[in-house]
């Protein structure tokens, strides 16, 4: 069990503290299973007791439903990795949310290439406009 060693931090100290805690507010959190204490999502290990956390089944909750469905939306390969770890799970809510993530990764990606093409069509039309003002 860790030893806190003094309860006066540095400002400097209480400044990574802060942006640190910042920092854990915004990425999707967990417990640990072992000691319970609340740490990220990502981790592998949980800072405070050490287990490792790879295991640990992905949560099917619906504020975690919706930043995996946004992450998909607008981070498409990452998409596919939270996809993936969500379809290997065997239990139905699970596999809903896998499949629900590859579906948005997808479509973000069609649209991705419909607008890239749409760009590379306005940019040929504009030198064959060029061209033809040339003539
Ligand atoms: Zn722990």
């Amino acid at each position: 069990m860790p030893v806190m060693r003094s309860k006066q931090k540095s400002p400097r100290r209480r400044f990574f503290g802060r942006m640190n805690n910042i920092f854990m507010e915004i990425q999707p959190e967990t417990t640990c299973p072992s000691c319970g204490s609340a740490i990220p999502a990502i981790a592998y290990f949980c800072s405070n007791c050490g287990k490792p956390l790879r295991d640990k089944p992905p949560a099917t909750t619906l504020s975690r439903q919706i930043v995996v469905y946004l992450i998909s939306l607008f981070l498409p390969p990452f998409g596919f990795w939270y996809a993936w770890k969500y379809l290997k799970r065997a239990d139905h809510e699970s596999r809903k949310i896998g499949i629900i993530a590859v579906i948005l990764t997808m479509i973000s990606m069609l649209v991705s290439i419909w607008a890239f093409e749409g760009f590379i069509n306005s940019v040929s039309q504009s030198l064959d406009l060029i061209n033809n003002f040339n003539l």
